[in-house]
């Protein structure tokens, strides 16, 4: 198998190889493909296997380049060090696409990020406390919220996000395709599953 294998532009491809990519990983092999057909997706993998790329990849395939101001995905992290990360690996592969991309965290002032939010962009990274906080003073429209994404499931329901994640689900577009990434099955991460996706291909690795 290979990258080339996929329905990916040449700039994607072009980012993957310089990342030093070579072979898709299996959840990777799994997931990019119904995601890029539009499906809702629920992938059970760890960290290390490569799941961040396996949501990232046709995620920027699908956003392609920078459109008016307001934010058309939203992957929502656990933690701070964790939205760090995927925002690493956004910006890795997006070098050669015009997509803009933003982190919100909580631990310091919001100046910045609101300062960052009213120039507009195509992607937020967030964790789902300071993206409420954000969106609740005004400083995110999400009319044009296209892609949800939640990443380490099972750690938001154990670091007690359900609260925060309902009320999400409840300001976010409904005509939307959802991947949600975790890496166990709990009880709370089926029920938050049963919340958020419809009719989800479900991946196992
Ligand atoms: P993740 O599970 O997304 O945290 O990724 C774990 C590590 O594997 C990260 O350092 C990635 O950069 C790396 N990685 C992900 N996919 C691939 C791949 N197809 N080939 C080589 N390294 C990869």
């Amino acid at each position: 198998a290979s990258f080339e294998d996929f329905k990916l532009n040449r700039q994607l491809l072009n980012a993957i190889e310089e990342a030093g990519y070579s072979t898709p990983t299996e959840i990777q092999q799994k997931a990019i493909t119904p995601i890029l057909a539009g499906q809702d997706v629920m992938g059970i993998a760890q960290t290390g296997t490569g799941k961040t790329a396996a949501f990232v990849l046709p995620l920027l395939m699908k956003l392609k380049y920078a459109q008016g101001q307001d934010p058309r995905a939203l992957i929502l992290s656990p933690t701070r060090e964790l939205a760090m990360q995927i925002e690493e690996n956004v910006r890795t592969f997006s070098t050669y696409l015009d997509l803009r991309t933003i982190v919100l965290y909580g631990g310091l002032g919001p100046k910045t990020q609101k300062e960052q939010l009213a120039q507009g962009c195509d992607i937020i990274v967030a964790t789902p406390g300071r993206f409420l906080d954000l969106y609740l003073e005004g400083d995110i429209n999400l009319k044009s919220l296209k892609f949800l994404v939640m990443d380490e499931a099972d750690k938001m329901m154990d670091m007690g996000f359900i609260g925060k994640i309902h009320r999400i689900l409840e300001v976010v577009p409904r005509k939307r395709q959802n991947l949600l990434f975790s890496a166990t099955m709990s009880e709370l991460v089926r029920k938050i599953s049963g919340d958020f996706l419809a009719f989800p291909t479900v991946i196992e690795v």
